[in-house]
């Protein structure tokens, strides 16, 4: 990766941390930037930090984040060699779904220059959240999740957010063959 584009991204996960263009910067403890591969082929975007990320700065480290821990594993997916973020990078009040505004500029300021640099291969997008943000596209996540939609060269997989998984074996198990379709072509994928 040339050196110019790493010190761009190791400037905006600092800017991050010091982010105050929306009203969540008010009530969060740590912005959570992401974390991970910078060169990574894989991208795994959430919705926003929970309670845990808030207090330790990190993306997917509570319960929602151990479940997907367990369901990259099981793929072949190596969670160190991915680059993991969310839609915002600061929780929001009460864990409430973050809101239009809040998700355009963080998108604006940093996720689309996230994406852009990092350059992934595949974006997994887990939940409506980030589909919707990412692709401006709102079919329910039951016709689209596993599928790959390409944008601008770059392919994209919705899925279900591991959350939602954590409330239903049913919709963990479609989870598992969603990332583990993923993982049998990631292979072809590699740079
Ligand atoms: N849920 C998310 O969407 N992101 C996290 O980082 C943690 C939980």
């Amino acid at each position: 990766m040339p050196n110019d584009i790493r010190n761009r991204l190791e400037k905006i996960h600092d800017e991050i941390l010091t982010c105050a263009r929306c009203p969540l910067h008010q009530s969060r403890r740590h912005a959570v930037p992401g974390e991970g591969d910078l060169q990574a082929n894989v991208m795994i975007i959430g919705e926003a930090p929970g309670t845990q990320e808030d207090k330790q700065g990190r993306p997917f480290v509570g319960q929602a984040g151990r479940m997907l821990n367990k369901l990259l594993e099981a793929c072949g997916i190596d969670r160190q060699r991915t680059f993991i973020t969310n839609s915002v990078k600061c929780r929001p009040p009460e864990n409430r779904k973050p809101h239009r505004g809040e998700l355009a500029i963080c998108k604006a300021n940093w996720l689309d220059r996230q994406i852009a640099w990092i350059d992934p291969k595949v974006v997994i997008l887990l939940g409506k959240t980030p589909l919707e943000q990412v692709l401006e596209v709102a079919p329910p996540l039951r016709d689209l999740h596993g599928q790959t939609l390409k944008r601008n060269g770059r392919r994209f997989v919705p899925m279900y957010h591991p959350a939602a998984g954590l409330r239903s074996p049913q919709v963990r198990q479609t989870m598992r063959e969603d990332l583990q379709k993923l993982g049998q072509i990631l292979p072809a994928l590699a740079r």
